[in-house]
Formats: structure tokens, sequence, C-alpha cells
């Protein structure tokens, strides 16, 4: 910096001329230009920071505070009963954990009962291929009758944990929340609708006790408005973010009734597009309304030995009980005969509050971005500050950093798995803030680096135009494909475009430039800034592609203002022209060096140790037939514990049709002296050309599950029944062409009905049960401190199968 510029460059005037975008021509003086800079920037960080520090969660409250209000102190005594040990369904420990949650409702002077019954899988009745999977399940129903009831609100949690971890969070703190919510809920006068409460069983399992609620409790019958509470970590906000479908009605009472509301619809889109469900899955159908909600920050100990109650936040567990305890009040007051809107909405969180505006305006304002933002290129280009190739090259170019951000956070990531390949068996990682931070950091250094590079070439206004086309366009798109996200490029783009036209118009000597730019910019970091914080955890560091993406499109609504950080656009000559690229080289290279170092910080401090180990997967199978064990391991890359059980790759689906078809590590192991689960012939007729076998299929220990297949070389099934109920008999890849897993199996056994059209003089029929727990197992050795569980459904399983040839 230093000499004001000289007026002509590459044959371009500078005076109006292109490459001098509108906040630049009051500030050719360096030193303004610089404090305009730094009055941008305190002013956008002041947005930012108010926008994040309005996703904080609440203090929890005190034991002793008022009856009618939620208190997590009070919540958290739960969760350490419920909590206490894994509690999988259909064991002792999930026994206690039902009685203490019937007691704590009874004690309400609720009406309470437990549902017993055999249920299958959310949606299986439609008819899943592969087999049914069912379970015995006993949901807790308690009910606080209305005084006028237009419908029923119903208050959903699952109390049963998985089979790795005792569920301190999940879902202990959904559990918990709601009975101190109940307990909220009889202190007051009593509301005008029936509140249902619903505390599942066999939600890990199959989602079997909500399908069982859903499908077959009386009180679910009319249906109602489901309110589901989870968590798939240890803290962060509450997010409200799966709804059913046409929920403008139900957004606008969680806007305004839920005291922390935290929720986008862009989130809804997402959640559509995972492979994850919760127990509100079982109730998405004709009869039920509602909204699903979860705290989903610290993902790295979900469905691990880590998920304890000292693990939770407890200031999540006040923001849950908040929330469910507002809407609870605000549903038990509405009249619930009309919830249903002709639309869903487009919702989104700022400070203070939830914006919300219904679905049918969400393609008008996309093209309404796209008009505003040709208005602005038009101006532009009428007003000098670009030619038309100009906007054109922008335009182009502006799509390399949208497209490299992601690309180059996605290879950060595999750099970081390939030091520390523990990760790969992570939801996210232990201290994930630094490398957060790091792609962040590697989006801010790709974005300044390309407009250092640019700028020069193409002009400041122009690279802008062309951001904002971008964002536009990508806002019509979205409209049509995910409208739910939408607004996310939609609202910048529109707001950014209205920016830049007032700059335009407004007196180049004056403030005013500056101030539309830098208000345009802020409103996309009150947009976009809680999506780049919610994107890392809802999607894990092994996605931070996504936040990288939408944190570079906040940053071309910004292009304006990062533009005071460079030199005056134009022609500097010589020995200035290098100054200024140094200087603008300056961003970059900072950003640069940030992301190198927060890397760095992350790998140093999120060690794998005690506290924080390295999570591995193994099983243990046994042939009782053959005597032939094996460990298995779902690990792709076995890490160096796992190493010393499994060599090969191997697939069990001929053995263990039970454990799938994915392709396993595998390694010998001895065989442990355990039965398998006896299979009983209860009844054996023929007519007409079929065969009904009517068995009962028995585990000999305790066990999790058990399964039984019929290889369908040997005869072809047409009908079958579980305990009673059809189940659908669409066949599933392999030997083994029908299937049935049973959770929860009672300790008198399951009966199974089998309608065959046999092919072969024997049917051959494979029954398998599984345990958890591999330390009495022969050959075992216990992990070392920081060696962990992988959280999964089929971590430290022991399964026992046999051939039974009738
Ligand atoms: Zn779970």
């Amino acid at each position: 910096m230093g000499a004001p510029p000289t007026p002509v460059t590459a044959g371009v005037p500078l005076r109006p001329g292109p490459g001098v975008p509108p906040a630049d021509r009051a500030l050719t003086r360096p030193r303004r230009r610089l404090l305009a800079a730094a009055a941008a920037l305190v002013a956008l960080a002041a947005v930012g920071a108010g926008s994040l520090l309005d996703l904080r969660t609440p203090a929890p409250r005190p034991a002793d505070a008022p009856a009618g209000e939620f208190s997590a102190t009070r919540a958290y005594e739960d969760v350490q009963v419920i909590a206490a040990r894994s509690h999988v369904a259909g064991s002792p420990a999930n026994d206690q954990v039902r009685a203490h949650v019937e007691q704590q409702l009874r004690g309400l002077g609720l009406e309470t009962e437990v549902q017993d019954t055999v249920a299958p899988e959310a949606g299986q009745l439609s008819g899943a291929a592969g087999g049914a999977t069912l379970a015995r399940v006993r949901n807790v129903v308690a009910r606080l009758p209305g005084t006028d009831p237009t419908g029923r609100v119903f208050l959903v949690a699952h109390y049963d944990s998985v089979q790795t971890g005792p569920g301190g969070n999940d879902d202990a703190a959904g559990t918990s929340a709601i009975l101190e919510v109940a307990r909220a809920l009889t202190t007051g006068p009593r509301p005008r609708n029936d509140i249902v409460f619903v505390l599942t069983d066999a939600e890990e399992a199959c989602l079997c006790g909500a399908a069982a609620f859903a499908a077959s409790h009386p009180l679910a019958a009319d249906g109602g408005v489901v309110l589901n509470l989870e968590a798939r970590g240890s803290t962060g906000p509450v997010i409200m973010f799966e709804t059913s479908k046409n929920n403008a009605k139900l957004v606008d009472v969680f806007g305004r009734a839920a005291p922390h509301p935290v929720g986008t619809s862009f989130a809804v889109e997402i959640y559509r597009a995972l492979p994850n469900d919760t127990d509100f899955t079982a109730f998405l159908d004709q009869k039920f309304v509602g909204l699903n909600s979860a705290y989903i920050d610290g993902g790295a100990i979900y469905h691990t030995p880590l998920d304890t109650p000292a693990a939770m936040d407890r200031s999540s567990l006040q923001q849950h009980g908040d929330n469910a305890l507002g809407l609870a009040r605000e549903f038990g007051r509405t009249d619930l005969t009309d919830l249903r809107s002709g639309y869903d909405a487009t919702y989104f969180p700022v400070p203070r509050g939830l914006v919300r505006y219904p679905g049918w305006l969400v393609l008008p304002l996309a093209l309404l971005a796209v008009l505003a933002v040709a208005a602005l290129g038009w101006l532009t280009r009428r007003s000098g500050r670009a030619s038309t190739g100009q906007l054109a090259a922008g335009f182009g170019l502006a799509l390399g950093p949208i497209v490299a951000a992601p690309v180059a956070a996605q290879l950060l990531w595999l750099a970081i798995t390939a030091i520390r390949p523990g990760y790969a068996e992570l939801l996210d990682p232990y201290r994930p803030i630094w490398y957060r931070m790091a792609v962040l950091a590697l989006a801010a250094a790709i974005l300044f680096t390309w407009y250092a590079l640019v700028r020069r070439r193409i002009g400041p206004a122009a690279l802008a135009v062309g951001g904002l086309a971008w964002l536009a366009l990508l806002g019509v798109l979205l409209a049509v494909a995910v409208p739910g996200g939408a607004y996310l490029t939609t609202l910048p783009a529109l707001a950014g475009a209205l920016g830049g036209l007032v700059a335009l118009r407004t007196r180049q000597t004056g403030p005013w430039p500056v101030v539309a730019v830098t208000a345009a910019a802020a409103a996309g970091v009150v947009i976009l800034l809680p999506t780049v914080v919610l994107l890392f955890p809802a999607l894990g560091m092994a996605m931070g592609g996504v936040a990288a993406l939408v944190a570079v499109l906040l940053g071309l609504t910004a292009l304006p203002v990062v533009d005071l950080l460079h030199p005056q656009a134009g022609g500097q000559r010589g020995l200035v022209a290098l100054r200024a690229r140094r200087l603008a080289a300056l961003p970059a290279g900072a950003a640069a060096l940030a992301a190198v170092v927060l890397a760095g910080v992350g790998l140093a401090v999120d060690r794998f140790d005690a506290a924080h180990p390295a999570p591995t997967h193994l099983m243990y199978a046994l042939d009782a037939g053959t005597g032939q064990a094996r460990w298995l391991s779902h690990e792709t890359d076995p890490q160096p514990w796992t190493d010393g059980y499994v060599d090969g790759v191997a697939s069990v689906a001929d053995d263990f049709p039970g454990l799938g078809d994915a392709e396993l590590r595998a390694g010998p192991a001895q065989a442990a002296n355990l039965p398998a689960p006896k299979l009983d012939v209860l009844a054996d007729t023929s007519a007409g050309g079929e065969r009904t076998l009517r068995l009962r299929l028995t585990p000999q220990r305790a066990v999790r599950l058990a399964t039984l297949h019929v290889d369908t070389a040997t005869a072809t099934v047409v009908r079958a029944e579980v305990a009673g109920r059809p189940v659908p008999v669409e066949p599933r890849a392999g030997r083994w062409g029908f299937g049935l897993v049973f959770h929860a199996p009672p300790p008198e056994g399951v009966e199974v009905t089998l309608t065959l059209r046999p092919i072969a003089a024997q049917v051959a029929l494979r029954a398998m049960d599984a345990s958890d727990g591999l330390d009495a197992l022969p050959g075992f050795r216990p992990r070392p401190p920081a060696v962990g569980v992988v959280g999964s459904h089929s971590s430290e399983m022991l399964a026992v199968a046999r051939t039974y040839p009738l």
C-alpha cells in the first residue's frame, strides 16, 4: 500500500471501471480501507458470535426448582438408575429398568400399564425382503386424562439400551426427561387433551416396541401428536430434526412453545437421506403427526460402554426437558383435530427464535433470488464495474472453491485417518473441535487463495456477482430437489444481491456501500453459520466436506467484505503491485497455516487412551454341529488388538445366516462348550403337496436374539407364522432363502409354523442364537485400557448355530 493507484491498467479504465467493487470507491485510501475492513469484520464476528451463543444449551436447573418446571438435576437421578448398566431388551437388567419406570409413573397417580406383546419391526407388516424381524416387547404406557380432549399427545422415548453400553444418553435422557415432564404436568392444572407417556422397549433391536404401540395399543387407535425424545451423543443443542409430512402447523407450535427451538428444515432433509431410524419411524403413518428431537454432539460414545450417566451433559438434558414440557403444555391445550397443513414449512434458527415460512414460498423466493442477482449483474456491467466477459468468467471461476473446498476437506480427513486408523470406527472423534476448525480454516484458505489468484484479472465486482449467481442457482436446484434446504442458498443470494444493489445506488464516498455489503454478509452468517456448526456433529468428520461446502458458500456471500482485506483493486504497477499481491496472499497463507496447525493439534490432543479408547469390533461364532469356532470382525483394516484374532477375509453367510452376508475378517478360535438353540417339532403334517411344520425354537442359554433360516434348495416357504403372527416370506439372497430374527425370546422359546413345498426329502433348517460378552470364552484376552468397543449392534456378540435336517 502507499501510493495512490494509477488510473489505468491493462487497458482497463479504473474510474469508473471494472475491478472496482462498490465498497471500494470511497476506499482508495489504504488506511480508510483497512479501517472499513476492520469495522466490517468486527460486525460480522459479533453477528456470528450471537448466532452461536443462541445455540448454547441452558444451565441445568437445581433439584429445588419450582414443581411446575423441568429440572435436569431431578431427571438425572432417574438417569443414574436407568443407565446403571447395559439393559438390552429381554435382559433381567431391562426388567429392573422397566419396573423403575413403571413405579415412577404410578407414583404420580397416572393410569399405568405394561403392554406385553410380540411385534414385528416397524414397517415390516407391509412385507420386507429378506425375512422377518420380531421381538417380544414390554412397553410402559401411562395416561394423564385431559379435561375435554380433542385428541392425544404422546411423549415417546425408549427405555432399553444397546448391549455394548448402559445407554446413559441413548435413551436414558429421553426416558428420564419424560418422567420429569410427567411429574411437572401432574403438579399443575390438568391439560385439555390426553397426555400419554410411552416408554418403549426394543428400540435398539428393531423399533419393535414403538411399532407394537402404534399398531395395536388401544390408546394409539385414533392417532395424535407424537413427541419423540432421543440422544445420539452426549452433548450439544437439542435439535428438532425430523417431522411428519405437511408440518407447517406443527413447526409453528414448535417455534412458539419450545423455549429453546433449534431445528431446521434442512435437517429433516438430511435425516431422510441417512440410514438412521428411531421409534418415530413407527409413528410415521396416516394416524400420527409429530416432532423428533435429539442432541447429537459427542457422538464418539454413541452405543459404546462410555455412554454412561457421567458422560451426559446435563444442560442438554435440561434443553430436552424444557422443550418437551413446553410442547406438551402447548399441544395439551391446542385443538388437535386439524394439525396437518397442506404443506411443509421452511424453518431455521436465528438468535432468539425460529424463522418459518410456508413451503410454497420456496420456489418463488428462489426465482426471485435469481432475478435479483441478474439485476445486480446487469447494473454492475452498466456502471462499468465489470464487462460481460468478466461477469461470465467470474461465474465460471466461482465454481472453483465450491468444488475444491469439500474435496480438500475429505482429503484432509483421509490423511488424518491414515495417521490414526481407529477413527474409521468412530462416529466422530472424541475431541473433534480441532479437526472441525481445521476444516473451516482449510475452506477459508481455498477461498482466499482462489480470490487472490483471480481477483486481479476478473475484478472484485464480477467475482462477487459470480458467487451470488451460484448461490441463487443452487437455491433453484434445492427448491426442486430438497426444498427444506433451499433457504440456505436462496436467502443469502437474495441478501447479497440486495446489498450489492444498495451499494451501487448509494453515494460512493460515504460509508453506505460498506454498510450494505456488510449487512448482506451478516444475513449470510446468521443463516449459514449455525448450519456449518450443526453439520459437523450431524454427519461426523468423515463427511466434513459438507460443512466445508456450506462454509465456502458463506464465504462467497461475504466476498465484498473479504475484498476490503485486499489493496484497492485496479492499477498498481511495479513494486506497488508486487507488494499488493504479497498482501493479498496474507489471508490465504494465514488460513492454510491455521489448517495445518489445527489438524496437528487435533492429532496431538485427541490421542487414544483409557478414557478415550480406540474402538475395536469382535464377535465369536460357534458351529455346534461341527464344533468349529471363529473370531469375526467388521473392521475392514483390523487394528493391532483385533489383528490378534483375525487373519483373513471370510463370508459367514452359509454358516451363520443370522450375521448377514457382509464380508468379515475371520480367524480360528477354540470351541466353547455352548449349546445351540433347540428346535423341537411340535407337529408335522402334509396335505395337498404342502408340508406344515409346527416348531419350537428354544435357546438353551440367556440370549439376546434367536434366528431360524430355511435352506430354500430343500423346500420353498409358502407361509410362515411366528408366535401366531403371519410374517412375510419374500426370499432373501443365498442358500438360506428364508429367515427370521426374534429379539428378546422368552425362556420358553418361540413357536414357528412353516408351510413348505418340499424340494428334497428333508428340509434343512439352521437355528442360531446370540448372546453378548466374550469374556468367558477360551482364548479371549481382555482388552488393554486404551482399546475399546465399537458402538455397533453386533459388537461382542457370541453366536451359536446348528443345522437341523427335518
Ligand atoms: Zn440407540
